[in-house]
């Protein structure tokens, strides 16, 4: 069974995303827990429902920065404190990320002409509103 990590509800063991919640189920199907290499130890001690708020002060320095949109200066920071490679510091700031719900855009220009296509949308429709409904007589 995964266990969903958000509602904590049974899932099938080959499900992907909790039939709940929707959320993703990162947990290894019927894998062995005491593999020890850390990352089921980070699974476990994942929050379910407070705020994130990682307790390693370079996650915290990480997260801090991705939530500025300050993505390279994350990176930097991270390469400085581990000594990692760029691209390898590049995923870890992006798995850091994503493991706080800061979104990892690689610039702000995705989100601005969403927006953009949003507010055309939004201006298109009521303008064939304002066609439609014809004005009221007094
Ligand atoms: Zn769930």
């Amino acid at each position: 069974m995964s266990k969903c990590q958000i509602c904590h509800d049974e899932n099938a063991p080959a499900a992907q995303r909790c039939a709940s919640c929707g959320a993703w189920l990162d947990v290894p199907a019927s894998s062995d827990e005491s593999s020890g290499d850390g990352s089921a130890l980070a699974a476990s001690t994942r929050s379910t429902s407070t705020p994130p708020t990682p307790d390693d002060p370079l996650e915290a320095a990480v997260v801090d920065l991705m939530r500025n949109s300050r993505k390279i200066d994350a990176i930097k920071r991270y390469r400085e404190a581990t000594g990692k490679g760029l691209k390898e510091s590049k995923e870890e700031v992006e798995e850091i990320a994503r493991r706080y719900g800061v979104a990892s855009h690689s610039g702000g220009i995705g989100c601005g002409a969403s927006l953009i296509a949003a507010a055309a949308v939004l201006g298109g429709m009521l303008f064939v509103a304002g066609q439609l409904i014809p004005p009221l007589r007094p």
